[in-house]
């Protein structure tokens, strides 16, 4: 088809889609993936969030000290206060490569130069949907301004990414014609957005892999969660050929939300064998930081850094886990700086039960075992949540109180209440 040069074939000699020596399935062409995360831009636009300028610094610091290499940090079509901020960031001089987010017009280039940022995504609509409907053009006009305004971006001192908008309801034919016109005027990047998120995972490998063996530009997956696939899609995305990938800390983002980019650093890591530089260890501060900051908190059973992600309950869960952690672990929350925790509920069995109760300083006997599990399981089925260590202690109170008064009631044959309780 259009390109093909060193770099390309450089790339093909890599292997692509089997096992290696060590039988883990090495899917994707490279080993490495740069991420560029949105946060900052895509993240914002989730509806109700706007952070402020400290808080975009503290990002945008966190980000680099975790070694996130690119950022995308806001829209400088906005205003003086975003370009302010942006420019804030900027003059930090962390290392990586900080973005800004254009549409493809005189206007907002103009507004990018005063930020300071290295690289500007210039976006454009490639769906005839939006070149017709949103836009109210054609697709020529549309090259015409790809041919125009990459040109004026490079003189203006800018790296340039082309953002192709709504690729992924676009005629694929004229996302290749723009790719080439973009390579010929002088982008060194294409993002192919699914903008409104209806993509799934074996159709964006296939399209990727086209892209890739039809140019030698850097390749970029901007995925939106609309169907629940957003990370799925990214990893689709780099197995076809996909060089950068868009992320957002816990998934922020328009609608559903991005690629949450700590589930994208260890699923590369882990199923793909595919490193993206960033230390895993700090995704938890990460995603802290950016639950305080956005207001949005996630999910109890959000992966990777949700709550609940380590927690085990079931007893035939927890008995393997304290045989050997391997037993159910697909994911070491050491590599998070986090740690397996054993809770006691309705599924619970007696191993876990003292277990629990050990690590409160209590070793219970044989006949407390039973009592103490209808306790947790009463607890849990009326408050729709574990009992927490003090709760647990009451419970055995209760229980080292009920037994003299069994025996007292053995002895009068006092009736018990339902409590529990001699009257
Ligand atoms: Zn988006």
């Amino acid at each position: 088809m259009m390109i093909n040069n060193s770099l390309d074939n450089r790339r093909n000699d890599a292997m692509t889609g089997c096992p290696d020596n060590s039988g883990k399935y090495s899917a994707t062409r490279w080993k490495q993936v740069v991420i560029d995360d949105t946060t900052l831009r895509d993240g914002e636009q989730s509806a109700g969030i706007a952070f402020t300028v400290e808080e975009k610094i503290a990002i945008a610091q966190g980000l680099a000290a975790a070694g996130v290499p690119e950022l995308e940090i806001g829209i400088p079509a906005m205003g003086e206060e975003e370009q302010y901020t942006m420019r804030a960031i900027v003059d930090l001089r962390l290392p990586l490569k900080l973005l800004g987010w254009c549409r493809l017009v005189d206007a907002d280039l103009a507004a990018a130069k005063n930020t300071g940022v290295a690289m500007i995504d210039l976006s454009v609509p490639v769906s005839d949907q939006q070149i017709r409907h949103k836009l109210g053009r054609t697709r020529k006009e549309v090259l015409k301004d790809i041919k125009r305004l990459i040109p004026k971006a490079l003189d203006a001192g800018f790296e340039v990414c082309l953002g192709c908008e709504d690729a992924s309801r676009a005629d694929l034919n004229y996302v290749q014609i723009v790719m080439e016109t973009a390579q010929n005027v002088g982008a060194r990047r294409i993002r192919f957005a699914d903008t409104v998120g209806i993509m799934e995972p074996f159709s964006v490998a296939d399209i990727f892999r086209m892209l890739r063996e039809g140019s030698d530009l850097e390749l970029e997956m901007h995925a939106h969660n609309d169907f629940g696939l957003a990370s799925a899609n990214t990893m689709a995305a780099v197995y076809g050929g996909a060089t950068h990938i868009n992320t957002t800390v816990n998934g922020l983002g328009e609608r559903a939300g991005n690629a949450p980019l700590e589930e994208a650093v260890v699923a590369l890591r882990h199923l793909y064998q595919v490193e993206t530089g960033v230390d895993s260890g700090r995704l938890m501060a990460l995603s802290d930081l950016v639950q305080r900051a956005s207001g949005r908190d996630v999910g109890w059973q959000k992966s990777v850094v949700g709550e609940g992600v380590f927690t085990h309950e079931a007893g035939i869960h927890v008995d393997g886990l304290i045989k050997d952690p391997r037993n159910y672990q697909g994911l070491d929350p050491a590599e998070l700086g986090r740690s397996h925790s054993l809770v006691l509920g309705k599924h619970s069995g007696g191993r876990t039960i003292r277990h629990c109760y050990t690590e409160l300083g209590i070793e219970l006997q044989v006949w407390q075992v039973d009592p103490l599990l209808q306790m947790v399981r009463t607890f849990t089925s009326q408050y729709k949540r574990v009992p927490q260590h003090s709760e647990l202690h009451n419970f055995y109170l209760q229980l080292c109180d009920f037994e003299p008064l069994v025996l007292q009631r053995d002895v009068s044959k006092t009736p018990i209440t339902k409590g529990g309780r001699v009257q």
